[in-house]
């Protein structure tokens, strides 16, 4: 019996691995055409103040909708990273991102009026590219949007491995006036033996140090938001989905949150919304 049921396990196994090479066949196969054939879109989801709900930025995320219906980021990125599309979808992203800010800025409406920044996900082959500061460079220039209105978001994780030409590419977009967030704050392996000499400007704490309800343990979330206040830098709390967890992350410390509780990701179109909803113009 022991003989059968390892062998069912190998089957299953070799199962699984079929299912998955197919998908990644599959996702990669689609994505090489995602940009020409216009199934990219980018959403955004604004980061508010705590506790006054102000929109102070907007996360661009990218969504991809085939003919065959829309797949999760989580499943597609990884998938353009490995394969390297992420480079062609990435600067098309960040051209997207930047273009929507200035004609936002342009028609008057959210950036200009409120100062708002807009962060861009980038992923570290992205970074890795030796070009990478000056096409960020060339995009501001060619789209107009002023340095100090764009962050760069980059995961954690990415400082834990052989990182040593990140800092550099990292330091010249800082000195020119781009902001740079780790993402996924916490996650990572840099929390602690890194912190200190990350080129870094914002810490965006990641969800699973939100706690679902406010009687439990906050004490990691605590730990991860003195670390970035040991340093002065301000952090973004993740994932925030109940007036409870807004007021638990205020009492905490942390000022700037993201999430659900304020709004869902949308097009840029339903930016404005998000805005006038948020960030109500002052009475007279
Ligand atoms: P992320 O950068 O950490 O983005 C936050 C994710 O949390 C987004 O998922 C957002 O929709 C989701 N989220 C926001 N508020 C809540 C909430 O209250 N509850 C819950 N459960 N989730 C919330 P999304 O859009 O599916 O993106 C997933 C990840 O894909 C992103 O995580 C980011 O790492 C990656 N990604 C998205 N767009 C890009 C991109 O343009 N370039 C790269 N390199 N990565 C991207
Ligand atoms: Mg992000
Ligand atoms: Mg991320
Ligand atoms: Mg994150």
């Amino acid at each position: 019996a022991a003989k059968r049921g390892g062998r069912d396990r190998v089957s299953r196994y070799k199962a699984e691995l079929r299912i998955a090479r197919e998908a990644f066949t599959r996702i990669s196969a689609g994505l090489r055409h995602a940009v020409e054939r216009g199934e990219l879109a980018v959403h955004y989801q604004p980061v508010v103040e705590l506790p006054s709900g102000r929109v102070v930025a907007v996360e661009a995320l990218l969504r991809w909708t085939p003919a065959s219906g829309p797949v999760p980021p989580d499943e597609f990125i990884p998938v353009a990273e490995e394969t390297g599309l992420i480079l062609p979808i990435g600067a098309w992203v960040l051209e997207r991102a930047c273009r929507d800010a200035r004609a936002c800025r342009d028609a008057r409406a959210w950036y200009e009026r409120h100062g708002t920044s807009v962060t861009v996900n980038v992923s570290v082959r992205q970074l890795a590219e030796p070009g990478f500061a000056d096409e960020v460079l060339a995009v501001l220039e060619c789209t107009g949007l002023p340095a100090d209105a764009l962050v760069l978001e980059i995961t954690e994780s990415v400082f834990a491995g052989d990182a040593d030409a990140l800092p550099v590419a990292l330091d010249r977009l800082r000195g020119h006036g781009i902001r740079i967030a780790i993402d996924d704050f916490g996650t990572g392996y840099s929390s602690l033996s890194y912190l200190h000499q990350l080129p870094v400007d914002i810490l965006k704490i990641d969800r699973s140090f939100v706690p679902a309800e406010p009687g439990g343990d906050h004490s990691f979330t605590l730990a991860v938001l003195q670390l970035g206040s040991s340093r002065s830098l301000p952090a973004i709390a993740e994932g925030i989905e109940t007036a409870e967890q807004a007021e638990l992350l205020h009492a905490l410390g942390c000022r700037l949150a993201q999430g659900y509780h304020f709004a869902k990701p949308g097009p840029a179109a339903q930016v404005e919304a998000a805005f006038a909803r948020l960030n109500p113009a002052p009475a007279g």
